[in-house]
């Protein structure tokens, strides 16, 4: 199968471009930061701190994630239920990321997302798709932009759903999530020698898919998904 990585750091349009690419294509979308922070989501339900690997590891067997691929992107199944628009919330965003540095949440998930990109050609959006989950990807790709404008389409979208957020905390969200992905010791947010680096910041939706569709040659897709 050909699969196709996306990393990069948070914010930078990762899904929307993914999404996008996939439906181009006429392949699988599969967005991984969706299973942690289903897990996230999880923790917090259960009044568990996503910082405390052991009460994490403890009701990780609990947490069962599906997820299915529809023309408008993945669904994601926390226990049956359908969570893809709770775990956009404010707060299971920094509770994804914090239970992401758990080696054994890790390893669950990296099982599950080379498992399904083994299924169908598809793309993969993540932090170390292409240095980890799939190092042998056909096509990596490492999506980013600068924290302003990162912070600035973050708000702008949680603004639309009517979440109340300050411009400055957003900003300072971003950066805090960075140097948390960026520096966990465990599968860290690293751009890979073989990575094209794409960066947005004054790019459009549309220009950056088309810059990186650029690379892609689209008849190995011939059979689809
Ligand atoms: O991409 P998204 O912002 O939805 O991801 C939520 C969090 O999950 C990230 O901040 C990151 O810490 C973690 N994550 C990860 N590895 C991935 C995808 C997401 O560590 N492949």
């Amino acid at each position: 199968m050909i699969n196709i990585a996306i990393d990069g750091p948070s914010g930078a349009g990762k899904s929307t471009i993914s999404k996008l690419l996939a439906a181009k294509l006429g392949i699988s979308y599969i967005d991984t930061g969706a299973m942690y922070r289903a897990l996230a989501l999880f923790a917090l339900d259960c009044g568990v701190s996503p910082c405390n690997a052991q009460d994490v590891i403890a009701i990780l067997d609990k947490a069962h994630i599906t997820f299915n691929y529809n023309s408008t992107g993945m669904s994601i199944f926390l226990n049956g239920k359908d969570v893809s628009i709770d775990i956009r919330r404010h707060e299971v965003s920094k509770a994804a990321s914090d239970i992401s540095k758990i080696p054994a949440v890790r390893d669950r998930l990296v099982a599950l997302q080379r498992e399904s990109a083994s299924n169908s050609h598809c793309v993969l959006d993540g932090r170390d798709i292409g240095s980890n989950v799939l190092p042998h990807a056909k096509y990596k790709f490492y999506l980013t932009a600068s924290a302003e404008e990162r912070a600035r389409r973050r708000y702008e979208e949680l603004k639309i759903k009517g979440e109340h957020v300050d411009y400055n905390q957003v900003l300072k969200d971003i950066i805090d999530r960075d140097k948390n992905d960026m520096e966990r010791a465990y599968a860290p947010l690293v751009k890979t020698d073989d990575a094209v680096l794409i960066d947005s910041t004054s790019l459009t939706i549309e220009q950056t898919v088309d810059e990186i569709v650029r690379y892609i040659d689209k008849d190995g897709f011939a059979d689809g998904r």
